[in-house]
């Protein structure tokens, strides 16, 4: 049976060690949240987003713009808090109304206070190997290899979807870390014959059920990003868990897994955005 990665309890350790530095600081760090319209799903991830905030001593500011709000007004927002010297990261809120285009919209962000890690400037220097703000997600699940002390040198690294916030850095970081890595996506035909293979195995597709047993190797670690519902509207992942369990040698949980390192990682960039901008 797998050994179950606590990403709650890893994210709670992540989250203590952020606020005891923080306290260090001169300046209190400051996160300034963008919130377009009304979608719940985000209403909820801010308010989260706030708490953690919160938890770990920093200032949250939040800017709630209407449904209707124009591009023109979105850009201009973001400018003045790329000027706010209280602002160390600027978040915005995804998925935008229709109007509003979403990369023009990360292209604003300055570099420096990009804490989600989408610029293009962070992107680049993720891919080179220069220090950058890491998207929270890839970098949770790295932070959670690190500390169940799980070896990614000459490993096989198989992940699944290849989105700029997840499967693209994530295939990059296992790269850097000496993974042999392959990315698979929706025109990759013969995926199982690929993920058995997987020495590790990273799952950012967001199809429940998508990874069953019989594509996992003996002994794999199995990585699940996605967050699904069931049809009892339960959160779920990819992976078929009860299976897959008892297979794997490590298994994420879905819920309990890879959402709360998310959460927490956001924390430690805003962190290190608030120790640059204070020369620290
Ligand atoms: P996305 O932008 O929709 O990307 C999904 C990726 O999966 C795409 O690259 C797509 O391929 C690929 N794909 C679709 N069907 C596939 C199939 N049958 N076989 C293999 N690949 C397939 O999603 P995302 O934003 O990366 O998120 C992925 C999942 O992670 C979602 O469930 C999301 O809710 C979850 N998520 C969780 C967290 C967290 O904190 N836990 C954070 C972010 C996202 P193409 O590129 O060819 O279309």
């Amino acid at each position: 049976m797998a050994i179950v990665i606590d990403g709650k309890a890893l994210a709670a350790k992540v989250k203590a060690s952020v606020a005891e530095e923080a306290k260090s600081l001169t300046r209190q760090p400051g996160l300034a949240v963008i919130l377009v319209g009304n979608n719940p799903a985000s209403r909820t991830y801010v308010t989260s987003k706030e708490k953690d905030c919160q938890e770990c001593g920093f200032l949250s500011f939040e800017h709630k713009l209407p449904e209707e709000t124009r591009e023109d007004e979105l850009l201009g927002l973001i400018a003045q808090l790329n000027e706010d010297p209280k602002v160390d990261g600027i978040l915005v809120q995804m998925p935008l109304p229709r109007q509003l285009d979403e990369q023009k919209v990360i292209h604003a962000i300055a570099p420096e206070k990009d804490v989600d890690g989408f610029h293009p400037v962070n992107v680049g220097r993720l891919v080179i190997g220069e220090p950058a703000f890491l998207p929270c997600t890839p970098a949770g699940v790295m932070e959670m290899f690190k500390a169940y002390e799980i070896p990614i040198r000459g490993k096989h690294c198989v992940v699944l979807g290849r989105s700029n916030i997840v499967g693209k850095p994530m295939s990059s970081l296992l790269l850097q870390q000496d993974g042999t890595v392959t990315t698979c996506h929706s025109k990759t035909p013969n995926m199982a014959e690929i993920t058995r293979q997987a020495d590790i195995l990273v799952s950012a597709v967001g199809k429940r059920n998508l990874v069953t047993a019989d594509m996992v190797k003996e002994g794999a670690v199995v990585i699940d990003v996605a967050m699904n519902r069931n049809d009892a509207g339960k959160l779920c992942g990819d992976v078929d868990y009860p299976e897959v369990a008892k297979k794997a040698s490590y298994i994420t949980p879905v819920p309990g897994g890879v959402g709360p390192m998310t959460r927490a990682i956001l924390m430690k960039n805003i962190l290190t955005a608030a120790k640059m901008h204070q020369g620290v």
